[in-house]
């Protein structure tokens, strides 16, 4: 094993009740253990800018750009100095739209929030389209819309150009990695497939989704 990609959602004191809200949520306390565990056995935090050669490495991402991000997994990462990923559906950001995942609640980062992340050394964001749909059923015209978009409005929030995407659901098919090559995206993630070997790089790179028991 070379390489992990840690797909998380949110951070959360309590988790939720619902068992797919549940599987979204982690507490600050088991991430820390989580992370500490890796490091003693030997494995490096690096940034998804700046991947290395040889491992064993993790890269920490969340999806969707929940307002615990910033309340909950900023503070503990920078503690810990490890650096982390965001991908942002922005539409969420200052909840213009509900995640609908959670009925009734407005989980969305500021965009306050956002430019600060921007501004961290340890934060990289990357776009996650703007209303989170499945990609693989849109057309052509449809997921250019989403991708770039979202790249554009989350570019000019943050005032840096977005170079990681990260697909909702996992869902893709060729025209989404032609639409993101067209658009120099450098590295796409999807939601499954375990480790990386060494020497391998596959587009879209795999992640693993880490769930607290
Ligand atoms: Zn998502």
């Amino acid at each position: 094993m070379e390489g992990e990609i840690w797909m998380l959602h949110r951070v959360a004191e309590e988790r939720s009740e619902p068992k797919e809200q549940r599987e979204l949520e982690v507490t600050p306390q088991w991430l820390e253990s989580e992370i500490n565990a890796y490091k003693q056995k030997g494995y490096r935090f690096v940034s998804l800018d700046d991947l290395p050669r040889r491992g064993p490495w993790v890269v920490v991402t969340f999806d969707d750009g929940y307002h615990d991000n910033y309340t909950l997994a900023y503070p503990l990462l920078k503690r810990l100095g490890v650096p982390f990923t965001i991908y942002v559906t922005t539409a969420l950001i200052d909840n213009q739209m509900e995640a609908w995942w959670y009925p009734g609640q407005a989980l969305g980062m500021s965009r306050d929030e956002l430019r600060t992340l921007a501004a961290e050394p340890l934060c990289t964001l990357g776009a996650h389209t703007v209303s989170h749909p499945q990609l693989d059923t849109l057309s052509r015209e449809q997921q250019l819309a989403e991708i770039e978009q979202s790249k554009r409005q989350l570019e000019e929030m943050i005032g840096r150009p977005v170079k990681h995407f990260s697909f909702p659901h996992g869902a893709h098919n060729s025209d989404t990695l032609d639409i993101c090559n067209e658009l120099k995206i450098n590295t796409t993630v999807k939601s499954w497939g375990g480790p990386l070997r060494r020497g391998e790089w596959p587009d879209p790179l795999p992640r693993i989704d880490k769930q607290q028991p």
